[in-house]
């Protein structure tokens, strides 16, 4: 079926115009009450819904709203955000993931206090202009916050969408088409509501597995509804399987508790945020030279029983870690002091800029620390010394 054809099959049932009322009562009956909400009838600060909007990519609600809370109390408003440091709001971040979004965070709030004089550009064009407002982003603040006629499209848009014009093209292929259609359904009032309606009915309503449409402000003209093919709308294109890579993390503890991170570098998958020292991540396991190569201290270096996993966007990451005691004086080599190596004590660990996988290989080297109870009980006896010696059965 034809963009028009099923644009004027969902008009014969109920027009646009007609849909887009339903959906803005139902939403002033219904709306979520979300912590960067503002109440009815008052205007939205453009700073909350950009941040909301910025952590809320690729983030669910739950995990977001006491982060948000956490970062407002930090920094109240875009200037005090621009004066932050990097590591700060990195670290403030830590956990949420996409760690690419809180350097653009920090980096937009320094070039709208830079080259705006700290108020946000009010259309989609502009802000579109900004470090980390994509197309959606730019929309939603120009929209909610602004009140232009602008049309997000996010994923719960995109499937509300899809099967109100009974879109049988699956995605991503039928991006551009749905972004058509969503628009031709945005009334030219109140589009910041409507479009917070659009995500409210694709969260509570229009959601991926039976949709309620029972309950649904737009029934009269859904066409998917009417097909019976609501709950498998929107089509997916299969996606390519992801690679996986291995690596060797080292867990290097001092005895006063300190223990040995880098940074990473700044671009790329997770810049700036610190990690154990780690050989590359590559598609086969490092060997056992490759591992001594790339152990950051001369020491015993223990092998810890299992593997630390951890799924990115793009591919899964399989870990060994592996661990050592060393004492106050313990030289790195010279590959880790050209690392930005550091020695951070365990008490600063929870406030560092430290992703969800590299706290997942510190908690794993503690807890092999914990249970040894005797010698090197719970770990492979597999000993690794830098600088040419091979690894050993000990
Ligand atoms: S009627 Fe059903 S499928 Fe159509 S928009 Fe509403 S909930 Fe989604």
């Amino acid at each position: 079926m034809g963009l028009m054809q099923k644009g004027q099959a969902g008009s014969s049932l109920q027009s646009h115009a007609q849909a887009a009322e339903a959906l803005l009562a139902w939403y002033d009956r219904e709306r979520r009450t979300l912590a960067w909400r503002a109440p009815p009838g008052t205007k939205q600060d453009p700073y909350q819904v950009w941040l909301s909007e910025i952590m809320l990519q690729q983030t669910t609600v739950k995990a977001v709203t006491p982060r948000y809370a956490t970062f407002l109390r930090r920094w109240p408003d875009l200037n005090s955000l621009a004066r932050a440091e990097l590591g700060e709001v990195l670290a403030a971040w830590a956990g949420l993931g996409y760690y690419a979004r809180a350097r653009n965070l920090h980096a937009c709030a320094r070039a709208v206090v830079g080259e705006h004089g700290g108020a946000f550009p009010e259309t989609e064009a502009e802000l579109r202009q900004l470090p980390g407002i994509g197309a959606y982003t730019a929309a939603a603040i120009a929209a909610i916050a602004f009140g232009e006629h602008a049309t997000p499209v996010d994923g719960n848009i995109e499937r509300v969408v899809a099967r109100f014009f009974c879109v049988e093209t699956p995605l991503p292929a039928a991006k551009a088409e749905i972004k058509t259609l969503a628009e031709s359904l945005t009334p030219a009032m109140r589009a910041g509501d409507y479009a917070q309606a659009m995500m409210d009915l694709g969260a509570t309503i229009c959601t991926p597995r039976r949709p309620a449409c029972g309950l649904c402000p737009l029934r009269p003209g859904c066409r998917a509804c009417a097909e019976g093919l609501a709950e498998v709308l929107p089509y997916k294109a299969e996606k390519a399987e992801r690679p996986t890579r291995r690596g060797a993390a080292f867990v290097a503890m001092r005895a006063d508790g300190a223990v040995l991170l880098r940074e990473r570098p700044m671009k790329g998958l997770l810049g700036g945020m610190l990690e154990t020292p780690s050989t590359p991540w590559e598609e086969t396991a490092p060997n056992g030279n490759a591992v001594a190569d790339h152990a950051p201290v001369e020491a015993a270096w223990h092998k810890t029983a299992g593997l630390v996993a951890h799924t990115f966007t793009h591919f899964h990451l399989e870990l060994s870690v592996y661990r050592a005691e060393v004492g106050d004086d313990a030289a790195l080599t010279e590959a880790a002091q050209a690392e930005r190596c550091k020695w951070l004590q365990r008490r600063e660990l929870s406030g560092a800029a430290l992703p969800s996988v590299m706290r997942k290989v510190l908690a794993h080297a503690f807890e092999a620390k914990r249970h040894l109870t005797s010698p090197r009980r719970g770990e492979v006896a597999l000993q690794a010394r830098v600088r040419g010696s091979k690894l050993q059965r000990g």
